[in-house]
């Protein structure tokens, strides 16, 4: 066979040579030991968590090492393509504080190393097509779908391995007149390579999460370009990430079944190895079984699900850190304010099975996250939410800034921050009684008489005076509490409750849930402070009229 000659018959217009190329896409001029990585999501709309965790890898891989983090996007299967998911992706990935230093842009392309959309890189992939043909290393295939499906058969019903190798590769050395023929009765065919390798030769394999692996050679002769001339993954992924100059190539583990068909795809084509770093899926328990986090049944999956819920970025970013590297944790409670970015990331911490994802977890860190910050970052980020979430909300919240604010900073700061929020979501039953409009009516304990109640709400609105320093105000509570025949002793009263009419707690209660409406509230001494006099009489009086 005459290889070059069937080189040019297949490619004739490809007049451009590896060499060129070569020369169009430099090395970088990065410091030794740079990490040059990529994300390479296929834009099919959806942004999930395996993306965060893959692009929070690579982003720290390369930028703590100064390194370059490209986008490329993955579109060779237009079936799969959502318009408008470049965008999604982008912003999404932004606003987990995901920046790319080069690659795909909303509407074009940023850096030298592109096209960055595979679609529009067909003639790149041509040049090393056209290479392996000559160099007999790819072979067009004509075989029709039908062909397949009843080699596959076959294969099965001979208990054998599926797919195109060995005996099974019917076009693999067909003379060049079958060829000429097939391609001038403009039979569709797609391009093949010839594997020479051998299931029976194994191989050894470093990989810098899943760490020494034994890995048998592939010997199907995979398609490297489909029947519009458009590339496969395989394919794409060994000229790109080759071209684009990737030192370390970051993907989920899915891959690894293919992964020995790379290695030997690069070699073919006369490309060093990039590094890789293969990600274990993200999986969570099902009863008592673990199985990996899916589109169809978990809703969690998709980061718009936290965007909604209302997750500070700064919480899922921690939370998945500490998914990451186990040492994350320990680090940030020695370092409660440094930037995350300080954290010595490495990917040989990353779990080789993958990540139990722990909803509960994720709440608790989120927690400590909206604990660390102050007042006015509180206010701006949930006021953010609130305006794409709940709206009427948000224009509670806006009306007085100043008093939102005041609201916010019950209990912050100091040792010990309260911990009331996990998600902006649960800001409204937290704080909005301190609005009018969510203030719902008390119902208070029925073992108290009404009368009790009223006596207790009069007595308080005699002696309150905003004025009142908080221990002078509890003073009052307490001798209110004498009057009444209750007892301030509440050690006495827990040993024996029988004894008492009622004790300080309870009259504290009415008095809580006539100003809040609810028997759990911040401190309440703190709310009358905050709501000031006239709007706590109000409230007060207002209750008082309904007993
Ligand atoms: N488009 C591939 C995917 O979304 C990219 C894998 C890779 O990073 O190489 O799975």
């Amino acid at each position: 066979m005459d290889h070059q000659a069937l080189a040019e018959l297949l490619f004739p217009n490809v007049t451009d040579t590896p060499a060129q190329l070569e020369e169009r896409f430099p090395l970088r001029n990065v410091p030794e030991g740079a990490v040059i990585t990529r994300m390479a999501p296929s834009p099919t709309g959806f942004v999930h968590l395996g993306n965060l965790v893959q692009g929070l890898t690579s982003e720290r891989m390369a930028h703590q090492s100064g390194g370059v983090l490209f986008l490329r996007v993955e579109d060779t299967d237009a079936k799969r393509e959502v318009p408008g998911a470049v965008k999604v992706l982008i912003e999404t990935l932004k606003h987990y504080g995901i920046q790319f230093d080069e690659g795909a842009t909303i509407d074009g392309d940023n850096g030298l190393y592109g096209p960055y959309r595979q679609r529009q890189r067909a003639d790149i992939y041509h040049v090393y097509a056209k290479q392996l043909v000559s160099q007999g290393m790819a072979y067009p295939c004509f075989c029709t779908e039908e062909e397949l499906a009843a080699m596959r058969e076959k294969q099965e019903a001979a208990k054998e391995t599926t797919g195109y190798y060995g005996k099974y590769a019917m076009w693999r050395d067909r003379p060049m007149e079958d060829i000429q023929q097939a391609l001038s009765a403009n039979k569709p065919w797609v391009l093949r390579f010839r594997s020479t390798g051998n299931i029976a030769n194994q191989f050894k394999f470093s990989d810098l999460v899943k760490g020494d692996l034994t890995i048998t050679e592939n010997d199907v002769d995979h398609v490297l370009l489909k029947s519009d001339g458009i590339p496969t993954y395989h394919f794409a992924h060994a000229v790109d990430d080759h071209l684009m100059r990737t030192t370390h190539v970051v993907r989920g583990d899915e891959w690894l079944p293919t992964l020995p068909f790379h290695i030997q795809l690069f070699k073919a084509l006369g490309f060093k190895l990039p590094k890789y770093v293969h990600i274990g899926p993200l999986m969570k328990m099902d009863g008592t079984s673990k199985r990996k986090l899916s589109k169809r049944k978990d809703p969690e999956l998709a980061l718009t699900f936290y965007k909604a819920e209302g997750f500070p970025v700064s919480a899922v970013y921690e939370y998945i850190m500490t998914l990451l590297n186990s040492n994350y944790e320990d680090w940030r409670r020695a370092n409660p304010t440094a930037p995350a970015t300080d954290f010595k990331f490495s990917p040989k911490k990353l779990n080789p099975a993958g990540n139990l994802f722990d909803y509960a977890k994720l709440t608790d860190v989120s927690k400590n996250e909206i604990a660390r910050m102050d007042a006015q970052q509180v206010y701006t980020e949930l006021l953010s939410w609130a305006k794409e979430f709940d709206p009427e909300f948000a224009a509670e919240l806006e009306r007085d800034p100043a008093y939102t604010t005041a609201i916010l900073a019950i209990g912050r700061g100091g040792k010990k921050p309260r911990k009331d929020l996990a998600v902006w979501k649960d800001a409204k039953d937290y704080m909005g009684f301190f609005y009018d409009q969510y203030l719902v009516a008390p119902t208070f304990d029925d073992k108290f008489s009404s009368e009790t109640v009223a006596t207790v709400l009069r007595k308080f609105l005699e002696k309150f005076d905003i004025a009142d320093d908080s221990a002078v105000w509890f003073d009052k509570v307490k001798e209110i509490t004498v009057e009444i025949g209750f007892t301030t002793d509440m050690k006495a009263y827990k040993a024996d409750p029988d004894a008492f009419p009622g004790s300080v707690a309870d009259v504290s209660n009415f008095i809580r849930q006539a100003v809040t409406g609810k028997t759990n509230s911040p401190d309440l001494y703190t709310v009358m402070q905050i709501l000031g006099y006239d709007r706590t009489k109000a409230r007060i009086q207002n209750v008082m009229n309904s007993l």
